[in-house]
């Protein structure tokens, strides 16, 4: 097996990665400026695809900002290379020890926010798919980089590209784990409101993907909700006016494997309220992250179990609301799980409304597909652990005939979205032969 890529491309690609993470590039929601997700998004974007088109790339951004994408090549099949350069914003600064926006490298290690996700692996594909170009190769499909902007939020990026552009016929997204993601389960993430109460005002919790690991409580009938708390055994810190239940804070596709502190809260609130919001979780929820009690045991061999996540609750004087996130099973069938839910919260006199829905994922294990990248993986590494199934989302389910693949190796940390996000030389380097070879099987033999 021809080895591609050289020190001259892996050094572009570290370069390219922090001229990357220099651009804060998370989303500013309400723009004045007439981007859609803010300047700094629109920059790195055209950044990336001036970078494209001195590699001799074919370039296109779309004219309202949302997408760009790169070409290179010959023939009617293409093979999407699925990217994003948005990033979560930076969280706590005190955490950071580097600046989040530089790009610093340490210990073997490139740390900034987007250095793991998603502009170090996406980089790491590029520059893979670089070494091929340095070394003449002759393409006889066509490889397009698509660079969405909005991937930590709503995908409204790739909503519009699959409006606009031409779909893929194959394609991986450098936006997970080696060796393979084949399998996502459907992601559905709702709201559930109702009547308000003036008593309680709670407002626990916050982004639908994370298992609240705290809620706090400072209304009315405090010692009461403190012995119901003790009672039932549940963590809990006295606070000046108030408490906050301990739970465990976990990404929503593994709820399973958390501790929601909400539902803990609300257990403990529901014999002292009528807020309907309090009791649909306390009696139709409680602590079970499979929500078996609702939609009964869904789970399948290629993806998994249901998880269920209460991620938020707020109660106002006007309204209450529930946050919901739901990970379904890739055979299960969506339709009646948000029938189910919306019967059951009817008969709390709470009304469904769907806030964001991602088909499921599955491309066969047999496919060429996935046989192709997958034996790439296994002869450049020597690992032969199985390819996976995730709850997880990447942009491989928004095209037909995509896997996740890479970029983080099996034995190495993941820290997207956490303060001091990085990623190992060792693992971008690697990835690149990978990317390299792989794109050569799929496009060039
Ligand atoms: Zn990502």
């Amino acid at each position: 097996m021809k080895k591609y890529v050289t020190e001259k491309q892996q050094n572009e690609c570290i370069e390219t990665i922090q001229t990357l993470i220099s651009y804060p590039s998370y989303l500013r929601e309400e723009t004045t400026d007439g981007t859609p997700f803010g300047q700094d998004i629109v920059d790195v974007l055209d950044k990336m695809l001036a970078i494209c088109k001195e590699m001799g790339m074919s370039t296109f951004r779309d004219p309202e900002g949302y997408y760009g994408y790169a070409e290179y090549g010959e023939g009617k099949e293409m093979l999407a290379v699925l990217c994003h350069l948005d990033v979560v914003p930076p969280g706590n600064l005190e955490k950071w020890e580097t600046e989040p926006f530089k790009g610093e490298v340490r210990d073997g290690f490139l740390v900034g926010r987007g250095s793991q996700d998603d502009k170090g692996p996406a980089m790491a594909a590029l520059y893979g798919f670089k070494a091929l170009l340095d070394n003449d190769v002759n393409f006889n499909k066509r490889v397009r980089f698509i660079f969405g902007t909005d991937e930590e939020n709503l995908w409204r990026c790739m909503d519009k590209y699959n409006e606009k552009e031409e779909k893929a016929t194959m394609g991986f997204a450098p936006d997970a784990e080696f060796p393979l993601t084949y399998a996502e389960k459907g992601l559905l993430q709702v709201k559930l409101k109702g009547a308000g109460d003036a008593t309680l005002a709670l407002n626990c919790g916050g982004a639908l993907n994370v298992v609240p690991g705290e809620a706090a409580y400072e209304g009315i009938d405090l010692e009461a909700v403190i012995k119901n708390l003790k009672a039932a055994n549940f963590e809990y810190e006295e606070k000046n006016n108030g408490v906050t239940v301990l739970g465990k804070a976990i990404h929503s596709k593994d709820a399973n494997q958390g501790t929601n502190a909400l539902a803990r809260l609300a257990m403990a609130l529901a014999p002292l309220t009528e807020n309907q919001a309090v009791q649909f979780i306390a009696k139709e929820v409680k602590e079970d992250a499979k929500a078996i009690g609702i939609f009964g045991e869904l789970s399948d061999q290629m993806s998994g179990v249901l998880t269920f996540n209460v991620a938020s609750l707020k109660v106002t004087a006007e309204e209450s609301e529930i946050g919901i996130d739901i990970r379904i099973p890739v055979s299960a069938d969506k339709e009646e799980v948000v029938a189910k839910l919306t019967a059951l919260a009817q008969a709390y006199d709470l009304t469904y409304e769907e806030f964001d829905y991602l088909a499921s994922l599955y491309v066969p294990l047999d496919s060429p597909l996935v046989k192709t990248l997958l034996a790439v993986y296994q002869e450049k590494t020597g690992d032969m652990s199985e390819p996976m199934s995730s709850g997880g989302a990447t942009f491989a389910r928004t095209m037909e005939n995509c896997v996740a693949f890479g970029a983080v190796m099996p034995d190495s940390p993941i820290t997207f979205h956490q303060e001091n996000e990085k990623m190992s030389l060792r693992d971008i380097f690697g990835a690149m032969d990978i990317y390299a070879e792989s794109i050569y099987r799929l496009c060039c033999e």
